[in-house]
């Protein structure tokens, strides 16, 4: 976490989805306080609402409160901005670390109106994932705060919006999480199952899983009485609740100490690898044949798609893949996804000269 300058992992921020009143904000970062678990409190003072006429938050009137909190308790306290306004009256009311929100990081003008504005004070600044999940957009806006010369900065995972059927509010879609680790390894990666969730009941099991894929931090939303929160109040939990999650969580090691243990796990990766490999070799075959079926197909003018013979291929994925402990859903992914390239490479065989 040396990059934020907070020197702790996990770094715990907790605090209520909005700010809403003094006395509310006040009792929740003193309960808060009081459990010992948390680094930094949340509030949220001006709020990016999907549909008018929701909570949009208390705006500036709610900032004192915030200085009366770092007061009375000494955490450091963030804010979530939205716009160069937000920015100044964040720095006028001495809030420690500032927040970048999803619908904000989709909109390269407006992270570029608050990196602009934050020239030449170097705030720690968190910037959420984007709400579809697209990579470039979120390091995009990464690089317009380094650009600004910002170095204390840290990337929040909060999932993403998706249709269909739903059990999380936002789809986690980890691999993003660890594509962004990947491009910028020094960033530290603060995971917020507050809002993958959507519901309090799935929380432990999300922030427990970033854990485990050693992300640097975790930020929830805690309320003092959160069924009547004025926004969240399904994902909000009471600060005692927030401890009682904190407490359940299993930190492990990053490298086991051990020796024996890590060589155990050197050989397991070297197995990993020979696999990795191997399905690397069979895939360019099966593309390799792909390619053969399609100027087969070429030279007695017959369509790339037979759908009789796709539904008999999916089907016995399927089911071998269930007989082999393999969920139907990824064996259904897999298999769909590798078709899709078999259908490109035909494509561009049928279509050349
Ligand atoms: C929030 O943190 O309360 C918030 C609005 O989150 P997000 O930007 O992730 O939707
Ligand atoms: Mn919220």
């Amino acid at each position: 976490m040396n990059v934020l300058n907070f020197g702790k992992k996990p770094l715990l921020i907790a605090g209520p989805c909005s700010v809403e009143t003094e006395e509310q904000v006040i009792q929740t970062a003193i309960r808060l306080k009081n459990t010992g678990k948390i680094d930094i409190l949340r509030g949220g003072i001006w709020k990016p609402r999907t549909r008018p006429g929701a909570f949009e938050g208390v705006g500036k009137k709610g900032l004192p409160w915030l200085q009366k909190i770092k007061e009375l308790t000494g955490l450091p306290v963030a804010v979530e901005v939205a716009k160069s306004e937000h920015v100044e009256l964040c720095l006028e009311y001495g809030i420690d670390v500032l927040w970048i929100g999803a619908r904000t990081t989709v909109n390269p003008f407006a992270v570029q109106e608050v990196a602009d504005s934050l020239k030449g004070v170097d705030i720690p600044v968190l910037l959420k994932n984007p709400i579809n999940p697209d990579l470039s957009l979120w390091l995009g806006g990464m690089e317009r705060l380094q650009n600004a010369g910002l170095t204390r900065l840290g990337a929040i995972h909060r999932g993403f919006s998706f249709s269909g059927e739903k059990i999380y509010r936002n789809r986690p879609h980890w691999q993003m999480a660890i594509d962004f680790k990947t491009e910028l390894p020094d960033i530290p990666m603060i995971n917020d199952p507050s809002h993958i969730c959507g519901r309090r009941d799935l929380l432990l099991k999300v922030a427990q899983k970033a854990m485990d894929l050693n992300f640097d931090g975790l930020m929830i939303e805690s309320h003092i009485s959160p069924d009547n929160a004025w926004s969240d109040a399904a994902q909000q939990v009471t600060p005692e609740d927030y401890a009682t999650l904190i407490d359940a969580l299993v930190i492990r090691e990053y490298d086991p100490k051990d020796v024996k243990e890590k060589t155990k796990l050197d050989r397991l990766r070297k197995e990993i690898d020979m696999i990795d490999d191997e399905i690397m070799n069979i895939l360019a075959s099966r593309m390799k044949i792909a390619r053969e079926i399609g100027a087969y197909k070429k030279d007695n003018n017959m369509t790339i798609l037979q759908t009789e013979r796709w539904k008999e291929v999916l089907q016995k994925f399927i089911e071998r893949g269930c007989q082999n402990g393999l969920s139907e859903e990824f064996i259904t992914r897999i298999i769909k996804s590798i078709h899709d390239e078999s259908i490109e490479q035909q494509e561009s065989v049928m279509t050349s000269e």
